[in-house]
């Protein structure tokens, strides 16, 4: 189609008359380990797309800047044009994947204080974990930027936490990202979905979220079902 901006392993992006819009496009497709692993998860798009509309409208009442204007159809929204600074912003509440294979810890560990990650995005590299002189040496953001967009990545914790916790679910870890709109502001852009989290039933414990397609657990659609119908 003659305006797609952009097409991602999950999203496709597209123009819209408006210069300072777009429609986001939330596709079936899911890919894990830089995209070695790859399928197709019946309606994931039409959930996550769902998902993400209820978590950005709870996240605008609060007052966090963010793309999100209105969702269109089953598998689209309208959002703001942004330039997507290229980090992912990473918070853990709990010890889970990545960091617990790392740092050989035992998943489900809780620590003291909340462990925040930048990513830089880039698949070719696989996304490596870099520090804040890094993203500035590699002028991916200014200190300034870094410091607005680790202090709503914190409020946004507080939020998610919250609202998960009133639905019995333990919000574990989750990827975020920014972009700036045209007049410069940092926004929070992308997803919030069960493919950006980990999310655990806080009584079984239970995965409900993108593990169950990495560690081949299946359920996958039901476990976003159920998130979907929890947090709606
Ligand atoms: P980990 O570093 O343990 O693999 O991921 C930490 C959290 O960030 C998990 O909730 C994971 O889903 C999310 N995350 C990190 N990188 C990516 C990514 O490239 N794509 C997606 N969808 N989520 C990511």
């Amino acid at each position: 189609m003659e305006n797609l901006l952009y097409e991602g392993k999950a999203k496709k992006v597209y123009k819209t008359e408006n210069p300072n819009e777009v429609i986001i496009y939330y596709k079936d497709d899911a890919t894990a380990f830089n995209g070695v692993k790859k399928a197709s998860i019946s309606n994931k798009g039409i959930l996550n797309n769902k998902i993400t509309e209820i978590l950005f409208t709870k996240l605008s009442e609060k007052g966090i800047p963010n793309h999100f204007i209105k969702r269109i159809d089953d598998r689209s929204q309208l959002c703001q044009k942004v330039d997507i600074v290229p980090l992912e912003f990473i918070v853990r509440n709990y010890i889970a994947g990545s960091m617990s294979k790392r740092l050989r810890i035992k998943e489900g560990t809780k620590p003291d204080n909340t462990i925040f990650e930048i990513c830089y995005k880039k698949d070719e590299l696989g996304d490596p974990l870099i520090n804040d002189h890094h993203a500035v040496a590699l002028e991916l953001c200014t200190y300034e930027e870094l410091h607005r967009m680790y202090s709503l990545t914190n409020e946004i914790n507080e939020i998610l936490k919250d609202i998960f916790d009133k639905e019995g679910i333990i919000l574990v870890d989750f990827k975020i990202e920014f972009g700036k709109n045209n007049n410069g502001e940092i926004l929070l852009a992308d997803e919030i979905s069960p493919d950006t989290s980990r999310l655990w039933d806080k009584k079984t414990l239970e995965k409900l979220d993108k593990d169950r397609f990495r560690r081949d657990l299946g359920s996958i659609e039901e476990a976003y079902i159920e998130i979907l119908n929890r947090i709606n």
